[in-house]
């Protein structure tokens, strides 16, 4: 882990220069793996932050921001998005079919796709509203039973079907290696998966594990706590 992380004086907490820090550590992790320099985009984890966290992020450029639940999302980010349009909001936490017209009206990536009746609705929907939502199958690499996502073995049938019987295009894999687990083999195994689809986008990596992700090949790493320092806990 990295120092800016074990901050716990509120007030210590500098988004901005967390993340130009961060950015700084990945394109160094970038150069020794011989990967092109921007090659990976930080998506800002500001689940749990309210705005007042979140704005100093904001002014300082930054515009990729992930959510882990509609509701808050769709409380907390339409004020923020009318100073920055231009901000790319990813849903990054398990979608219900229930929310899922909110989630396609909020989002503009969702990449938490694992299953059949949710690829139906996506597309349902994203039909209706006449909007185009990027999507990430999930994949469950650790086969964690509580964990959300494909088994790897299931993964090629569902994405064949979410292009043949649901029309959908799909950007990328998305993987939340076991807490306990040594990432690399989880992120290795993801990056393979994705080539073998033809697939472009990886979305793996978190706080703990940024710079191992950005050499095995992510192209979006997933950092909250690290920006925005420990969550409040509810
Ligand atoms: C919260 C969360 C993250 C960010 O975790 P940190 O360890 O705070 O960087 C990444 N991915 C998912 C799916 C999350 O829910």
């Amino acid at each position: 882990m990295s120092s800016h992380d074990v901050l716990s004086d509120d007030d210590a907490i500098d988004p901005a220069a967390n993340l130009a820090s961060i950015a700084a550590e990945i394109e160094s992790a970038l150069e020794e793996a011989g990967r092109a320099s921007g090659a990976v985009t930080i998506t800002a984890v500001s689940k749990t932050h309210d705005a007042d966290r979140i704005r100093p992020a904001l002014e300082a450029g930054h515009r990729v921001f992930g959510e882990n639940r509609v509701q808050e999302a769709m409380a907390k980010w339409p004020a923020l998005k009318a100073d920055y349009p231009d901000v790319e909001l990813r849903l990054i936490g398990p979608l219900q079919t229930n929310k899922v017209k909110e989630a396609v009206a909020t989002f503009d990536v969702i990449e938490s796709l694992d299953r059949p009746k949710l690829a139906r609705a996506l597309a349902a929907e994203m039909e209706k509203q006449g909007r185009r939502v990027k999507l990430y199958i999930q994949v469950n690499t650790g086969e964690e039973p509580q964990k959300a996502g494909l088994a790897p073995a299931e993964v090629p049938a569902f994405y064949e079907q979410c292009r043949t019987e649901f029309g959908l295009e799909i950007e990328g894999l998305m993987c939340i290696p076991p807490a306990e687990d040594d990432p690399a083999p989880h992120f290795a195994l993801l990056a393979k998966m994705a080539k073998s689809l033809g697939l472009s986008g990886l979305s793996m990596g978190m706080s703990g594990d940024y710079r191992l992700a950005a050499q095995l090949g992510a192209t979006h790493l997933r950092i909250g706590t690290a920006i925005f320092g420990t969550r409040p806990v509810h």
